[in-house]
């Protein structure tokens, strides 16, 4: 059985015990085994039989260590099978609509049989829901909201999670011998926050290796369903929903049918234009000359000759054209920028010299503040900002000024020992700068959960709403604005609020935010948690447009979220950043001077 598998197995047991009103220790230990699975570098399988103790594996106990077990000897849960026959695994399903908890769930099943969205909906139609112990006319209405957001939701998934399938596939495909390109195309490649259907396309040398690689892909053990099989098209559906389709296309055109797949629509429709502008004739099969009809589309030996389709950088090329990187070909005046050979130099993940929000064992994270630093002295970084949480948000232990300064008595500990012994090049985590800082929750009335003799002492302050989402956008909007007004704040963290797919964001003028910012010399975060992303590639343009310098954070509450960096600055390149508008893509010292906010 397969890491993914036994991450889905475990995840449902944990979601089917909550529902089954199972205790909440319980429920977490099966959701915190899971994300470890899930970011084990080795196959659980592979452990087993070579008869290593899994009990090593943070996050994994005994009793857990011993399912594991079974599932990669037998390939089965028991414990899940039997849970299963007294809960359906259809009220999962149910517990992702946003205002319907494990609870509600429980209850609508046991009081009216509902097992599924569907079944929800019609039940509210009917005005069954009225009068069922604490549904009130508020609760109906977010439950109602929560559908409607459910469905514009469905069928797409975060690209953190798609990444965690479609990589370990890709390498899988890209070795089977014959296969000579293999790209994933559509909005992956566009690295949009959110994936689809996920389309494969490769090339391949020889009709066998075509055979082959057809083969091997719905040979896949991922792969729950084959939907469709053929010489040059297939199509399954992954045992996560995924659906992943795989074209095999003839090696002079792969670059015309990457472009073709990858999109956006609006791009490819404009870039056509382009075409038709040279008299030229663009489809997925190449660039062509003379004899195109433009009414239709055009199939090799039926348009005139092909001048280009071996590399997307020849079609660009071929039509005056700098190559436009995926992430911008959104119609959003990419191709006007490529004529004039005018495109940003966008960021790159190298770019990037610090990590500015993380969170430790002082507050919610996994992690020590040793093992933080240790893990982005790995990275190559030269600073990282330690940012746990304040106590108002006390379930994270969050710290007061007292935690806090018993949180710098360790500090100063682990910086003394890290410090390099001789001139050369320091080694491990001394060779990180640790910037002292805070995520310092705004109140309700837009004060903040740290008294201004910390704030002070702190190299630097994030400030983040983590309550009272529900409040009108005049008050929300104020709240935010007087909290980034204030003197020491640097950073206003994740400033939408959103959880992609959970959470919409909460009411807010960012104009207004965005100004209050600029004013006070105050950065606004790009939260690069695959499951925020916040601010929006959108949002992020207007921030750039007005002048605001943005920052990257991971957010990580673990060694392993450091890397979800790499999601961030995929957003950063959607919105037209380059380095010079990320403050921590900057030396330490310009990155101070920016947090000193011209103070001494
Ligand atoms: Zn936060
Ligand atoms: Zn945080």
């Amino acid at each position: 059985m397969s890491n993914a598998e036994m991450v889905r197995l475990l995840e449902q047991y944990a979601d089917l015990n909550e529902i089954n009103g199972e205790n909440s220790f319980k429920v977490r230990a099966y959701r915190n085994a899971a994300e470890a699975v899930a970011s084990l570098g080795e196959s659980v399988a592979a452990r087993v039989e070579a008869g290593e103790p899994l009990t090593d594996v943070k996050g994994v106990g005994k009793e857990i260590a011993e399912k594991l077990t079974v599932m990669a000897t037998t390939g089965r849960f028991p414990q899940l099978e039997d849970l299963a026959k007294k809960v359906p695994p259809s009220l999962i399903e149910l517990t992702r609509v946003k205002g319907v908890g494990p609870k509600l769930v429980q209850s609508l099943w046991r009081t009216l049989g509902i097992a599924s969205v569907a079944e929800l909906e019609g039940a509210i139609l009917a005005g069954k829901l009225a009068g069922l112990p604490g549904v009130g006319a508020k609760k109906l209405e977010a439950v109602q909201r929560g559908i409607e957001a459910y469905h514009r939701n469905v069928g797409r998934t975060r690209l953190g999670e798609v990444d965690f399938i479609v990589e370990p596939f890709l390498d899988k495909l890209r070795a089977v011998p014959g296969v000579v390109r293999l790209e994933v195309a559509g909005s992956y490649r566009r690295r949009r926050e959110t994936v689809g259907d996920v389309d494969l396309l490769a090339a391949t040398n020889a009709d066998t290796a075509s055979a082959a690689i057809t083969h091997a892909f719905a040979a896949y053990p991922e792969v729950a369903e084959v939907l469709g099989s053929g010489e040059t098209r297939s199509s399954v559906r992954l045992k996560n929903g995924i659906q992943v389709d795989l074209r095999v296309v003839p090696e002079d055109a792969f670059g015309a049918a990457l472009l073709y797949f990858t999109g956006s629509k609006a791009h490819n429709v404009a870039l056509r234009q382009v075409a038709l502008d040279h008299a030229l004739h663009l489809s997925e099969y190449g660039l062509f000359e003379g004899g195109a009809d433009p009414d239709r589309p055009a199939t090799p030996g039926s348009a005139g000759r092909r001048v280009a389709g071996r590399t997307e950088e020849e079609v660009y090329a071929r039509l005056g054209l700098d190559g436009v990187p995926p992430e911008l070909r959104e119609d959003r005046g990419e191709l006007v920028a490529a004529a004039a050979h005018a495109l940003p130099d966008l960021i790159t993940l190298a770019d990037v010299r610090g990590d500015l929000h993380m969170h430790s064992t002082w507050s919610d994270g996994r992690a020590t503040v040793v093992q933080m630093l240790e893990a982005c002295a790995a990275k190559g970084y030269e600073y990282a900002a330690l940012t746990d949480h304040s106590k108002a948000l006390a379930m994270t232990g969050g710290l007061d000024e007292a935690k806090l300064a018993r949180q710098w008595e360790e500090l100063d500990e682990v910086l003394a020992e890290a410090r390099p012994r001789s001139s050369e090049a320091p080694a491990g985590r001394a060779g990180v700068t640790l910037l002292r800082g805070m995520e310092v929750d705004i109140l309700k009335d837009g004060t903040l959960d740290l008294s201004d003799e910390w704030l002070e002492r702190l190299d630097i302050v994030l400030v983040s709403v983590h309550s009272h989402f529900e409040l009108s956008q005049a008050e929300q909007t104020a709240r935010v604005v007087k909290a980034v007004s204030h003197p020491q704040v640097n950073v206003l963290a994740h400033p939408t609020g959103r959880v992609l797919g959970e959470r919409d964001p909460y009411a807010i003028d960012l104009a207004a935010v965005f100004e209050a910012c600029l004013a006070n010399g105050v950065a606004v975060e790009h939260n690069a948690s695959y499951q925020r992303l916040d601010l929006s590639d959108v949002n992020l343009m207007a921030a750039k447009a007005r002048g605001v310098t943005v920052t990257l954070g991971s957010d990580a509450h673990s060694v392993d979220q450091l890397a979800t960096m790499r999601y961030g600055v995929d957003q950063l390149r959607r919105a037209w950043l380059t380095s010079a508008d990320v403050l921590n893509a900057r030396p330490l010292a310009e990155v101070r001077r920016f947090l000193r906010k011209g103070r001494g």
